[in-house]
């Protein structure tokens, strides 16, 4: 499995000079499986660059792609309606969300109201592609052709879910936008129990955590709790802060391998092979 980061930023794009080692774009990720398949995880800003990729290269081999999102905020969808691939007709996707317990949410609408004209100029229904809304009601399913994926919820305002994505005996766990209250989640370390590789949100610094109780985020020095407890192979921080530059993130990063040498914080247009 191949993992290319098109967006590694959290809450808004950050399109600044001493931004670009890690990238200014918010959170959205290509997987390539072994399978021939590719899927998508979350549709922030980064999602226009990838649709453009793909155009590029060869998306004609590729039919009814799966885009995985965490949750709706605005840093996890806003990239969609810049995603040139759904403007083709002869082109399906299916935009998954798990949605056990929702209620009442409905996830097209979270995608329709977005491109509401007061919003944007071109309804969804307008884009051209056929784009289907799936949120399973089971934590297990599969998608891309056999791809296995397991999915919990996860402590976020209005909520949001991680999931463990396994192919063969590769396994990729995707875990932005969590806070913890009382500790670590179990669950959230069960999901990613012995992962290949924990892509974890790491917004904040351990000291900035103590002043955003209730922003829903975890500081660097969770996400190297739970890789861990979990005992995952390699950790990537993710979902940057805009307020964290370059150089502050480089010392991050140096602080972060004393403690768990196998990680990294996330780069734009980085690929990591697991
Ligand atoms: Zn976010
Ligand atoms: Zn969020």
């Amino acid at each position: 499995m191949k993992i290319t980061f098109y967006g590694t930023r959290g809450s808004i794009s950050v399109p600044d000079k001493n931004f670009s080692e890690f990238g200014g774009n918010t959170a959205c990720l290509l997987l390539k499986f072994e399978n021939g398949r590719i899927a998508i995880l979350d549709a922030g800003t980064g999602l226009r660059k990838l649709g453009n990729d793909l155009l590029a290269q060869s998306i004609e081999q590729y039919d009814n792609i799966f885009i995985g999102l965490s949750h709706t905020h605005w840093d996890h969808i806003q990239g969609f309606p810049f995603f040139k691939p759904a403007y083709d007709t002869r082109r399906h996707f299916t935009i998954a969300m798990y949605g056990r317990g929702r209620g009442s949410f409905n996830l097209a609408s979270a995608f329709e109201t977005q491109m509401q004209q007061d919003y944007f100029p071109v309804a969804l229904e307008k884009m051209g592609a056929t784009v289907m809304f799936w949120q399973p009601e089971t934590p297990s399913f599969t998608a891309a052709s056999g791809i296995q994926v397991t999915a919990t919820e996860h402590n976020h305002p209005g909520r949001a879910y991680g999931y463990r994505i396994t192919e063969g005996a590769t396994t990729l766990v995707y875990c932005s936008d969590v806070e913890y209250v009382d500790g670590i989640d179990p669950n959230v370390v069960a999901l990613a129990r012995d992962a290949d590789l924990l892509i974890h949100d790491a917004q904040y610094t351990p000291e900035e955590l103590l002043q955003k109780k209730g922003w829903g985020h975890s500081s660097w020095e969770q996400a190297v709790e739970v890789a861990e407890l979990a005992g995952v192979k390699r950790l990537a921080l993710f979902h940057h802060d805009p307020d964290h530059d370059d150089t502050f993130l480089l010392r991050l990063e140096q602080e972060c391998r004393q403690r768990f040498p196998n990680s990294f914080f996330a780069r734009e247009g980085m690929e990591v092979a697991i």
